[in-house]
């Protein structure tokens, strides 16, 4: 598995249930283009994923976050 620069990491994520933000993902996983990232928020103890898609090799588009 890849590791990843915790500077990638996405930070400041909303909670999907209360929406406190959360400081940094739990879990990331890489998927060919896709990261999995699962977040747990602190404050209420709910858990969730978020998947961000990279565009393929040669495109100078920012990733997408889902
Ligand atoms: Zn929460």
């Amino acid at each position: 598995m890849a590791r990843f620069d915790s500077a990638d990491l996405p930070r400041g994520n909303p909670c999907a249930q209360c929406g406190k933000p959360i400081a940094k993902p739990d879990w990331v996983e890489q998927d060919g283009g896709r990261i999995f990232y699962l977040w747990h928020c602190r404050a209420c103890d709910y858990r969730f994923e978020a998947i961000a898609i990279y565009p393929e090799h040669g495109s100078e588009q920012a990733p997408l976050a889902a």
